[in-house]
């Protein structure tokens, strides 16, 4: 009887079958390329990443587990704190991300943290990387650290450089020494959730954050909800209609948390990611000076396709590393419960459902780098199917592990019910997933009708 360690049903790895044991008695000519060089399915995608983008996935890991893992369940326990408030952790933490350039890696060194190797790939790739590691480890705090990325890339894609310059560099220069100057991205009213992030919708809605020209500038008046980080933000890239036209006016403001006018109304009280606060934001006539509009009036509504172009792979990235998460919390909890004398790792049924995990979180994975290899933000249907399908999936693997894991599943110690309750936002914000397939089709919507035959 074989007594080296193994699981029920498997030859122990140095059993005279097992490939490892064979491959090791192969002439040394041949034994390097049958020699596993790395362990973990990490370690083996990481090697497939072009150096740059490697170098930024292990400093992610590295950041999210030193940094995020021993908040993660105070902070999604915590009261939602009332606008103008920041849990002292969440504020600590936005000085050591801001310190170690997490929250200037949208632009290159000398002007923000992202290795100019790095920049030779798609800026969405990082982005991507970035979101699922830090997801992995707590999705709320990236959801609070990486919303800022979100409301500077709009000026990044008005190409206005000297909107760069005023705006983004003396925040960045001020973040990294220490004083963290956020951002956040505006484009959802009360009335206007999927009609913000879809061209049909948008077409026949009544904008309800309008800006009216005044002397020098324009006075803006409305509300946005659902704001990330809206509470913490200095700086606001808001989206408005000019007066008495429609979302094809949209033009984005750049509105600071100083201007007269402007309120935090409240902080949403909402299941998942709950480091970050989901804010109501109110402009009572707040002046904007013309030299705060990013791009030129009525360039919004393309700015802001291309940001959600852009950050919908983020989005599939977090779906990435929750459902890593949840796949990581099964197989710990199958490989220290016992049930009938054994291991649950031990019963077939359990490694079935673990082999899917790993394989569903993999082929997501999969999805996004592939995709975000070439990403092309004048196109949406590639970021759409990214979100729906990365998130859906990611979900279900969420779901698989709750199932595997029965009551403990449900505890929040368990790490698992937050997983799920963060995992469930991916399919909401971005536009819903329903928007999000619509956004694949309009995008081929050319090479459709040119097969219909219409009479
Ligand atoms: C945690 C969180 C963070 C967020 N952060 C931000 C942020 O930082 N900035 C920001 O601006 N917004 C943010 N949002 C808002 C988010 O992007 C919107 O909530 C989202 O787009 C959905 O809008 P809605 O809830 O108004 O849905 P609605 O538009 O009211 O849609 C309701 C339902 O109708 C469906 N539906 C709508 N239109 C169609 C259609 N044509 N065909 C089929 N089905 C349709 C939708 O799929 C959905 O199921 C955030 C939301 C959440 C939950």
């Amino acid at each position: 009887m074989n007594t080296q360690p193994h699981l029920d049903g498997y030859l122990p790895a140095e059993h005279p079958l097992s490939p490892r044991g064979l491959f090791a008695d192969l002439p040394a000519a041949i034994r390097p390329i049958v020699t596993p060089k790395l362990a973990t399915i990490w370690e083996q995608d990481t090697a497939t990443l072009p150096r740059p983008l490697a170098e930024a996935r292990r400093c992610y890991r590295s950041f999210a587990e030193g940094e995020l893992g021993h908040r993660a369940n105070d902070v999604d326990l915590a009261p939602h704190p009332t606008p103008g408030e920041v849990l002292p952790s969440l504020a600590d933490l936005l000085k050591t991300a801001g310190r170690q350039g997490m929250l200037t890696d949208l632009l290159p060194r000398p002007f923000g943290s992202a290795s100019l190797g790095s920049y030779r790939y798609p800026l969405v790739w990082a982005q991507a990387l970035r979101t699922e590691e830090m997801s992995r480890v707590c999705a709320g705090q990236m959801l609070f650290l990486s919303a800022h990325s979100l409301g500077v890339l709009p000026i990044v894609f008005a190409g206005d450089l000297s909107a760069i310059r005023r705006f983004v560099l003396p925040a960045y220069r001020q973040t990294i020494a220490g004083d963290p100057h956020m951002f956040a991205y505006a484009i959802t009213e009360p009335s206007a959730g999927s009609d913000a992030e879809e061209g049909h919708g948008a077409s026949v809605s009544r904008p309800g954050a309008v800006a009216r020209r005044v002397n020098g500038g324009w006075s803006l008046t409305g509300r946005k909800n659902f704001i990330s980080g809206g509470d913490i933000a200095k700086s606001i890239t808001v989206f408005a209609a000019l007066e008495d036209e429609g979302i094809e006016s949209w033009t984005c403001f750049l509105v600071t948390n100083d201007m007269p006018g402007f309120e935090v109304v409240r902080n949403e009280l909402k299941m998942g990611m709950r480091a970050s606060a989901a804010a109501e934001l109110a402009f009572h006539d707040v002046f904007v000076p013309d030299d705060h509009v990013i791009g030129k009036p009525r360039q919004g509504w393309a700015i802001n396709r291309a940001t959600l172009n852009a950050s919908r792979y983020a989005v599939a990235g977090m779906a990435v590393g929750l459902a890593q998460a949840a796949t990581e919390a099964a197989i710990d909890f199958a490989c220290t419960t016992g049930l009938a004398g054994k291991p649950l790792m031990d019963f077939q049924e359990v490694q079935l459902q673990i082999a899917d995990m790993m394989t569903e979180t993999t082929a997501i994975r999969g999805m996004v780098w592939q995709a975000a290899r070439k990403a092309d933000v004048a196109r949406q249907d590639r970021s759409s199917m990214c979100k729906f399908h990365c998130t859906d999936q990611g979900v279900r693997v969420v779901e698989m592990a709750l199932e595997l894991m029965g009551n403990h599943g449900t505890l929040h110690n368990s790490g698992v019910e937050k997983i799920y309750r963060d995992a469930r936002l991916t399919q909401i914000f971005e536009g819903t997933n329903q928007i999000n397939r619509l956004a694949v089709i309009e995008d081929q919507q050319e090479q459709f009708l040119a097969r219909i035959e219409r009479n």
